[in-house]
């Protein structure tokens, strides 16, 4: 299921462009346009889901497969020395594209921990 008005669903489609570093049956994985690490790549389902508090047993299978890739694209990426993984959820948690995705951030020693 793929929604017109999503950013998100319109990269996985091609309509916009975008810089990808990986794909499988069920993710799709590119460069963030404003990149806050030297490696910062958005790990995306490629069904639409909202958020994180749209998972269940229904589409789970695509969290799992998220991190899958997570864990090869961050072996690409060269990152052997540890990375981050960030999810924002809805308003309070600051979520400004509402299609699931993982923040990938690597490649220096990252400081600015919230927990
Ligand atoms: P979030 O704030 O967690 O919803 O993350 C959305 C992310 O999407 C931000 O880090 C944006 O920089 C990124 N972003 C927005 N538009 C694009 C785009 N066209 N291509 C790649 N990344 C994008
Ligand atoms: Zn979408």
């Amino acid at each position: 299921m793929k929604s017109d008005s999503c950013l998100f669903c319109r990269i996985l489609t091609g309509e916009i462009p975008s810089t990808k570093v990986y794909e499988d049956e069920y993710v799709f994985a590119f460069r963030d346009i404003n990149p806050q690490a030297p490696v910062h790549v958005l790990v995306v389902p490629k069904e639409h889901i909202c958020c994180a508090d749209a998972v269940d047993e229904s589409n789970s299978v695509y969290v799992a497969k998220c991190f899958e890739a997570i864990a090869k694209i961050a072996a690409a990426e060269g990152l052997e020395n540890g990375y981050r993984v960030i999810n924002n959820c809805g308003e309070d948690g600051g979520q400004t594209v509402m299609h699931l995705h993982f923040h990938l951030i690597g490649g220096i020693r990252l400081s600015d921990k919230v927990v």
